[in-house]
């Protein structure tokens, strides 16, 4: 072991197995390691780095915030968070009755939803949470409860009750939704399950099956959100309005935030007192997400998500290789499908290549680039990629 992963292995939590690398830099699409070695980042820290890494407005938005007013407590408002929360309700098109919570992180968005779906219980008449079996909700005690991978949880059980996991079919919906159920959880395209999509018309049924039953939508837009999949959030692709959407990562572009955003009457179940947390919506914070966002919107990148997206698709089919079986996902969210299970090698031979992407699966290989890719690095991709694929197609 070199020294880092000898201070690693001493130090941090076996939580996480060994990193691959320590990385010292990043500019744009591109990282470097200790040893001064470049790799092009295809997977922009699991779908965070929107931007890229130090892009000037994001620079700018740390430096300015930080050395303005960087932390207040909620017992005081500031200008960021009152503009990040109508920023991201003109965004989702939650209208005149949407309403924004602030959390830290992705989980954290998932619990607020949660205690959500717990606070439309119709007098205690709903005891039902429903979420999909393999999404990925997060990994607190509640967030685990929505995470329908038994692997995960098992060793965390007794985990909060009352969730069943149902599969991504517009069946088991018919045959799950009823007047007890307080919410549905979806995830609308699973990226840590490999990059799946939902059936055809399968949020356009969650949405009516919901209405019908009185129960919230609530779609985790944690990964998708964005602009990622070539619209801001993933529903919006289905032309339906859900009840509350879950958002993180994408929208801090590298700086830890998360949040809920509400629509209509889901807007009003939380009251005083029900719901905090100190860091939630600091102004350093939602400095930053404002940049990011009002970046992504400047320069178009939810557009260029959905071209580049087709693009990177295409390339990767016109690699022609044998290994490769198709393309899932949506704009910068796709997942190339392998005709063995040998993923974590080709990861690994991406790396060896100067290409970071990451095994979601044994067969499945995710890519989330940053939103800010053209020409040059879709290029750069195509030749680190077909390299790594022929390393492996050779060894089996
Ligand atoms: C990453 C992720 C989470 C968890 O976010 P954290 O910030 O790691 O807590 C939740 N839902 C989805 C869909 C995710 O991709």
């Amino acid at each position: 072991m070199s020294d880092w992963q000898q201070r690693f292995d001493r130090r941090i939590m076996r939580s996480m197995g060994m990193p691959l690398a320590k990385l010292v830099r990043g500019e744009g699409a591109r990282v470097w390691d200790d040893a001064g070695n470049e790799y092009l980042d295809f997977l922009a820290g699991i779908a965070v780095n929107s931007l890229g890494h130090a892009h000037p407005v994001f620079v700018e938005a740390v430096s300015r915030q930080a050395a303005t007013l960087a932390h207040v407590s909620n017992y005081f408002m500031t200008e960021p968070a009152l503009e990040l929360a109508e920023r991201l309700v003109r965004l989702a098109g939650a209208g005149d009755q949407g309403r924004v919570w602030f959390g830290n992180s992705g989980a954290e968005a998932n619990e607020a939803a949660f205690k959500l779906a717990r606070l439309n219980n119709s007098g205690g008449a709903r005891t039902r949470v429903l979420a999909l079996v393999d999404a990925f909700h997060g990994r607190t005690m509640g967030s685990l409860a929505l995470t329908g991978k038994p692997h995960m949880r098992q060793a965390f059980e007794p985990l909060p009750g009352g969730v069943e996991h149902l599969p991504s079919t517009i069946q088991a919906l018919e045959a799950n939704l009823d007047d007890a159920v307080a919410a549905l959880f979806v995830e609308p395209i699973k990226g840590e399950a490999g990059v799946v999509e939902l059936p055809e018309g399968y949020l356009e049924a969650a949405r009516e099956l919901t209405h019908r039953h009185g129960a919230l939508l609530i779609v985790d837009e944690v990964q998708t959100g964005a602009g990622r999949t070539g619209e801001w959030f993933a529903y919006q692709h289905a032309g339906i309005t859900p009840d509350a959407i879950a958002v993180a990562k994408g929208i801090g572009g590298g700086f830890p935030i998360g949040g809920i955003v509400t629509f209509g009457h889901a807007s009003e179940l939380y009251s005083k007192g029900q719901h905090g947390s100190t860091f939630g919506g600091n102004p350093l914070a939602t400095a930053v997400a404002n940049a990011v966002l009002g970046e992504i919107e400047r320069a178009g990148l939810v557009d260029n998500a959905a071209v580049r997206g087709a693009q990177l698709r295409d390339r990767v089919l016109g690699l022609g290789s044998p290994l490769v079986t198709g393309v899932r996902g949506r704009g910068l969210l796709l997942g190339v499908a392998l005709a063995e299970p040998v993923a974590q090698q080709v990861s690994d031979a991406a790396l060896a290549n100067g290409l970071i992407v990451n095994a979601a699966n044994d067969a499945t290989i995710r890519m989330a680039p940053p939103l800010i890719i053209g020409d040059a690095e879709l290029d750069e991709f195509d030749e680190r990629f077909a390299r790594a694929l022929d390393s492996v197609a050779a060894t089996l």
